[in-house]
């Protein structure tokens, strides 16, 4: 069974042979289908992000169940899932108040199994842990059950796979917002993966402006696509001084899907009055933004941050899987490359050169 492991930061991903045990009571054996390369990955191969290594990577991912484990009764073998990056143990506080996306037992648990054992060997008899519990740079993984989405045979496997990340990140963040309503003034920081959902997100719900922030004009051209009414190119001078101008004042609503020091302050900046800044992009561990005070108070800003959606994982799927059907969403032309397993690497270096859209790692 092979898979990309990283071993230590700042090193590249190998693809190595591993040791797979089989799926344990609540767990399943998903054969993978397709795993999109994510910002996040590319955080915990440089060290911005805190995680157990050795580690699978890989967070974003769809795939066929082809066993299950005792107990198991969600899922069967055969059936066609989105991956979820976050599952649920049902029993926490968070999971019982309805925010299966903030589940405690998920957090501490983190790289290993629920019972807290890892399924993964190398060949030397070392444990390998799984990045949320997935690690989808593989041929197949053992998750829990709960983490299985099941959808139908029309979505095919590269789009069930970006809507295990980027598409619920980023649509989420927007139609879950509280106070979202047509007609609405939206900005949009960062274009990649999770902000070209959330440009989508904001055209659902009938946003009057959506505009699109970035230090690259090929991103900004391409957001258009996918719904941005208006382009900043934030290389091209102060963004928050361009989104004044062209709002009269500020947006009702700004969404940082980068997540920086710089793009969150000028979310907040780029307010209008009793604006509302979403931040959905995860910045380097340890960043603290620097915020106006008296600026947030006299305009009553709000400043909230969105976790995978704001919502549960799964209701999320549900409306994008439905959407996307209906030709509402647009995923098809967020994959834009398409690698095999053992080109990983090159994914992350196309990622790194800001490329558009998503690169997917597809298996045979
Ligand atoms: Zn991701
Ligand atoms: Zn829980």
């Amino acid at each position: 069974m092979k898979a990309a492991v990283l071993r230590a930061p700042g090193t590249p991903l190998a693809v190595e042979d591993l040791e797979q045990a089989p799926p344990r009571a609540g767990e399943v054996l998903v054969r993978m289908g397709a795993a999109g390369v994510c910002a996040s990955d590319h955080h915990v191969i440089h060290g911005t992000a805190a995680l157990s290594l050795p580690c699978v990577l890989g967070h974003e991912g769809a795939g066929t169940v082809e066993a299950v484990g005792p107990g198991v009764t969600s899922v069967r073998p055969g059936d066609r899932c989105i991956l979820s990056f976050i599952s649920n143990c049902g029993h926490c506080t968070q999971c019982r108040r309805g925010s299966p996306q903030l589940c405690d037992t998920n957090a501490i648990t983190g790289a290993r199994q629920y019972d807290g054992t890892t399924r993964l060997r190398d060949r030397a008899g070392a444990e390998i842990f799984q990045m949320s519990k997935l690690g989808v740079f593989s041929e197949r993984i053992v998750a829990p059950a709960q983490a299985c989405y099941p959808i139908p045979d029309e979505v095919p496997m590269p789009v069930a796979a970006l809507m295990g990340c980027s598409v619920p990140t980023g649509f989420g963040s927007v139609v879950n917002a509280p106070g979202v309503h047509p007609g609405m003034t939206v900005a949009v920081f960062g274009v990649g993966g999770v902000g070209l959902n959330a440009v989508q997100g904001a055209k659902v719900l009938n946003a009057s402006r959506i505009i699109a922030v970035d230090i690259s004009e090929t991103k900004l051209e391409f957001a258009a696509r996918f719904g941005a009414t208006d382009r900043v190119d934030a290389a091209a001078g102060d963004p928050v001084d361009q989104i004044r101008a062209l709002t009269g004042g500020g947006v009702d609503f700004a969404f940082d899907t980068f997540g920086s020091v710089t793009t969150t302050r000028q979310a907040v900046d780029a307010l209008g009055k009793n604006g509302v800044a979403v931040i959905a992009g995860l910045a380097p561990l340890g960043d603290r933004a620097g915020i106006d005070l008296v600026d947030l108070v006299r305009k009553q800003k709000h400043v909230v941050g969105a976790y995978y959606g704001s919502a549960s994982p799964h209701e999320t799927f549900r409306s994008i899987v439905d959407l996307y059907l209906r030709g509402v969403l647009n995923v098809d032309d967020l994959v834009q490359r398409r690698y095999p397993l053992e080109r990983i690497n090159d994914g992350f270096a196309a990622l790194e050169r800001g490329e558009n859209g998503r690169g997917v790692i597809v298996f045979e």
